[in-house]
């Protein structure tokens, strides 16, 4: 899951960056309305993080800008303005949710799952076969037992899972999960991929991750296994 901070004070941008980024999202930063504005309408984010006071173009106007051009990333405003008229012009103006300055870095990332749930049709827990990941609780398990995984494993994971059946290229991969600090030069993708393969498949059956030649990957879509089917599972295989 990708997203864009747009926040002019730099040391609460890098806060929320690196908060972020241990929570496994990719994170892009720009620190000016028309950087932020140029950043949202140029690359698809899952969420983007506004500060409403910014230098070149205020938050409010970009955000006006940003829905007429089409944009339609779930928008959190960003705060120190906290009256109940200034919440509401800003959920007038487009922005999907309202965060007041000073807030908790645990309350950020809420509100950026909640948003990223609203988005889409999308479920707390995704379930492939007997593969579970758990994003509240960032917790995966496959036939029941639990797996560890790095954060950009779990990001890469969580991809896949919400797009299963579906040939994802490396460049969709990229854009999702890495951010422009990302050098597509490099093999990373694969990289990645193989360590979560052998985590996720090795010794399983059947393997959920696909290299489609020359194409992409791809999460094969399994129905999801019934609890008992998952127990019946570990017991035969001892
Ligand atoms: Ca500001």
């Amino acid at each position: 899951m990708r997203v864009l901070v747009i926040e002019d004070e730099k040391r609460v941008a890098g806060f929320m960056r690196r908060s972020l980024s241990e929570a496994g999202y990719a994170v892009d930063c720009a620190y000016d309305g028309e950087e932020g504005l140029h950043f949202a309408q140029t690359t698809i984010y899952d969420v983007i993080i506004l500060d409403l006071m910014l230098p070149k173009r205020d938050g409010l106007s970009l955000l006006k800008s940003l829905r007429e051009g089409g944009g339609a990333a779930p928008v959190l405003a960003v705060t120190a303005k906290g009256t109940v008229r200034d919440r509401v012009t800003g959920l007038n103006s487009g922005c999907d949710d309202y965060l007041v300055k000073p807030f908790s870095i645990a309350e950020l990332i809420a509100r950026v799952r909640a948003l990223l749930r609203r988005g889409s049709p999308q479920t707390a827990t995704l379930h492939i076969g007997d593969l579970v990941l758990d994003t509240t609780a960032h917790r995966v398990t496959r036939a029941g037992r639990p797996i560890e995984l790095t954060p950009k494993e779990f990001a890469l994971l969580e991809y896949l899972m919400r797009n299963a059946g579906q040939v994802l290229t490396k460049t969709m991969i990229e854009q999702h999960v890495w951010n422009y600090d990302f050098d597509s030069g490099t093999n990373l993708v694969e990289v990645h991929l193989s360590h979560l393969r052998a985590k996720i498949d090795q010794g399983l059956h059947p393997p959920l991750i696909e290299t489609v030649r020359g194409v992409g990957y791809l999460l094969k879509e399994v129905p999801a296994a019934s609890p008992c089917e998952s127990h019946r599972r570990i017991s035969a295989s001892g």
